[in-house]
């Protein structure tokens, strides 16, 4: 008997080849009916017998027929009245209600199918730089406007050839609709120049075999990728590391490595299951992996950590080049010290004359820069520490559709931005620290790009507290908007609850480096009873004064100092303090200046900032004096840590009636130093000290749950970065009992900001809506 179903999946469904896997299986079912993008994810009307469509149910979740890309979160069937028909399946453009949201997709790294045809001598794209298909290839970095179609990307410059089309038209081809398709006779094509932009080989094989020379013997080379330029060089080679890094003005900061194989990683690194299955996935990030000892790269790669950050070959022309270059090469991102990366020919041959001895180059236009994304593992799952290209711009997608489109402008370091629009949050790639110039017009621009891609227009803008915040200014300078200030901590806890899909109340603790709070001081070590709608701070670390607003995060010096005196008290002096303060700040005169600074209390800030006061420890230890980059101290406390210690410090709480509770770090100032004094190993230092802000973390939650009965506890914030520090808490909280949130969809540390701003405006666009 002839039936009709319509039946709706979600998931990731658009953008990857999912509506001709759908008609390529319907048809060899001889069903009848058509398939379209919604709001949601896909609808398909199927006509037929009911054995036919039992069977496409089946095969379309099968291995063989799914596209590779695809992932089915829910399939829901009805029935409905059968029409008449002429017995076709039809792809329609989109639901005739209205248009998909989601046009757009990530750029996903080249598949298997594309690798083997490359190697592939008798495959007309046999080593060609550029081949891709529906299942892999760029996306959003060519899309200028939509609908996503060829015009509307930088690949409209290059007319397909007649095979090329014959691909692109064909439904049963794995290029049907491919936007990038190409070959190397009517594609882009690669090129390698000398730092003036004079061409040194333009023939593909001379191109990729020359660069790798150049790499072999030491030479920097800029190459063109995906999302941007990259900065190359050979990773054993520590001269030629070296002088990378002078040239690129970057001291200390660790560099990313790329490979092509896992077995390559493995020689250097630890690589788990879980991390190989990251490496290898479409989105193709950068993983943190513990460094193994004893290998040949260079110890300037990765100075100050314990692990190196790797990546495997995403784009064609990787593996191309890898095929003769040394195995593992350094990829740090195009650009110098911290403006944006250089995605443009003209701009890298400006820029990066002076860093780079030559420019593997390509006339595919990148419309977007985009970052690598950075993910290490918490509680062994995978966590983000920079989110970028290959997940953006996916949508975390809500519960509730939102009337109102928002803007939520995020924080100034390490900035993203997101865009609400009915029941999707799309959060932009990693932006950078807006206090660059450079960075910030890049912001703006960016708002700008992303608000058209998905056609947003926000009525509410959402921003920060700090009244100094570029993006705060920003936000409250957008035209006809109304603007929500939500406190930054609160936003931390929040971007966990919508990841998570929590309504109800939790105990947050966010722990952090700088955050504005309601009472003007700075926050950094919270506990809050909060929902998307409300929070309370339930309570904190207690207030110390800082020195210098800016240059606190900087010179450890500064808390140091401030610490001492709070747990010393009139005890304290310069002269008693000469062994410790001497080897972190020989300028004496400074020490003086800051100290009178801190006891005049001119130019300080109250803060109860974490951050900091890992600062003063790594310091203490004699782990360096100086953040060169955000948080290069507290990362080698954190490698400093000795495994196996179960010591800590003592702490106080207090709790005055009537406030929030109050965490004193006077015993354990104290005590420390005497470990410091009577020379403990560093490593047991950094473990007690370690163990002991879990033990805060935990107590608060301890007592959050006497006095509300709550047992659900959201971390978040740029502290629970330290994988040694959040692993030993989760594993406390669960001993106690408490269900844990943490951040998996976006970073912990403040580029998950404006996620956490833009759920909580929905709320309360929801709330007034309702009045
Ligand atoms: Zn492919
Ligand atoms: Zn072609």
């Amino acid at each position: 008997m002839t039936k009709r179903r319509r039946i709706s999946i979600t998931g990731r469904v658009q953008g990857v080849g999912f509506r001709p896997a759908v008609y390529r299986i319907a048809r060899s079912l001889s069903l009848c009916g058509v398939v379209y993008n919604d709001t949601k994810g896909v609808t398909i009307e199927l006509q037929g017998g009911d054995e036919a469509i039992a069977e496409f149910l089946v095969r379309l979740r099968s291995d063989r027929d799914k596209p590779p890309l695809a992932r089915i979160e829910s399939c829901r069937a009805i029935d409905i009245p059968a029409v008449e028909t002429d017995d076709r399946f039809t792809i329609a453009a989109s639901d005739p209600q209205g248009a998909p949201l989601s046009q757009v997709t990530a750029d996903i790294a080249t598949c298997r199918d594309c690798l083997a045809e490359m190697a592939d001598r008798e495959d007309f794209r046999y080593g060609y730089p550029f081949i891709n298909c529906t299942n892999c290839g760029p996306r959003y970095s060519i899309v200028k406007t939509i609908p996503y179609d060829r015009p509307n990307t930088t690949m409209s410059v290059f007319e397909m050839c007649d095979k090329c089309a014959a691909q692109y038209r064909d439904v049963g081809d794995r290029r049907f609709h491919a936007q990038p398709v190409a070959c190397a006779a009517c594609g882009p094509r690669i090129e390698l120049t000398d730092t003036k932009g004079q061409t040194i080989a333009d023939q593909g094989e001379q191109v990729i075999a020359e660069a790798a020379r150049l790499l072999r013997a030491g030479k920097i080379v800029a190459i063109k990728g995906v999302g941007g330029f990259h900065l190359a060089a050979d990773a054993f080679n520590r001269e030629a590391v070296e002088r990378l890094r002078q040239r690129k003005k970057r001291d200390h900061k660790p560099f990313a490595m790329m490979a092509a194989s896992v077995e390559a990683i493995e020689e250097h690194a630890i690589v788990s299951e879980l991390a190989e299955r990251l490496l290898r996935s479409p989105e193709s990030p950068i993983v943190l992996l513990p460094k193994k000892q004893d290998s040949p790269v260079s110890p300037s790669v990765a100075e100050g950590v314990d692990t190196y950050a790797f990546m495997l070959c995403y784009a064609p022309l990787h593996y191309l080049l890898f095929e003769q270059c040394p195995r593992v090469l350094v990829m740090t991102s195009g650009n110098v010290s911290d403006e944006p990366l250089i995605c443009g020919n003209e701009p890298a041959l400006e820029r990066l004359a002076c860093v780079a001895d030559a420019f593997l180059m390509h006339d595919r236009e990148i419309h977007r820069q985009v970052d690598d994304s950075i993910l290490h593992f918490i509680g062994e799952q995978p966590a983000f520490l920079r989110r970028a290209r290959g997940y953006v711009p996916t949508p975390i997608l809500m519960e509730k559709a939102c009337r109102d489109d928002i803007f939520a402008a995020g924080a100034d370091l390490k900035n993203t931005f997101c865009l609400a629009k009915q029941n999707q949050l799309i959060c932009s790639e990693h932006i950078g620290d807006l206090e660059d110039a450079e960075v910030y017009h890049h912001y703006i621009g960016s708002i700008e790009h992303l608000r058209r891609l998905f056609e947003v227009e926000p009525k509410v803008v959402v921003c920060d507290l700090h009244p100094a915040y570029l993006s705060v200014r920003y936000a409250l300078s957008v035209p006809d908007a109304r603007v929500v200030q939500v406190q930054h901590h609160w936003a931390h806890i929040a971007s966990v609850l919508v990841e998570n899909g929590i309504d109800g109340q939790v105990i947050g603790l966010a722990a952090d480096g700088t955050g504005y709070g309601t009472d003007g001081a700075i926050w950094g070590c919270e506990c809050m009873i909060a929902s998307l709608e409300r929070f309370e701070r339930f309570g904190h670390l207690s207030y110390y004064s800082v020195p210098g607003a800016d240059k606190a995060s900087k010179q450890a010096i500064r808390p140091i100092l401030s610490l001492l005196k709070e747990a010393y008290g009139s005890e304290f002096t310069l002269q008693k303090f000469d062994w410790l303060l001497k080897p972190i700040e020989p300028d004496v005169g400074r020490v003086h200046t800051i100290s009178e600074q801190l006891e005049k209390g001119v130019n300080c800030i109250e803060t109860s900032s974490l951050g900091r006061v890992f600062d003063a420890v790594a310091a203490m230890l004699g782990l360096g004096n100086y953040n060169h980059f955000d948080a290069q101290l507290p990362m080698a406390l954190e490698a400093a840590a000795a495994a196996g210690i179960e010591d800590r410090y003592d702490i106080e709480m207090i709790s005055p009636p009537g406030q929030p509770c109050r965490v004193s770090l006077g015993q354990t100032i104290r005590q420390l130093v005497d470990d410091v004094q009577n020379e403990v190993d560093a490593g047991i230092i950094s473990a007690k000290f370690h163990n002991t802000v879990s033990e805060i973390l935990l107590g608060f939650a301890l007592f959050c749950r006497s006095s509300t009965d709550l047992n659900k506890v959201a971390l978040s914030g740029g502290v629970f970065c330290n994988r040694y520090l959040t692993n030993r808490l989760i594993k406390q909280l669960k001993q106690n009992d408490f269900s844990v949130l943490f951040n998996r969809i976006v970073p912990s540390n403040d580029g998950g900001i404006s996620v956490g701003q833009a759920a909580i405006a929905t709320r309360l666009v929801a709330a007034e809506n309702k009045r």
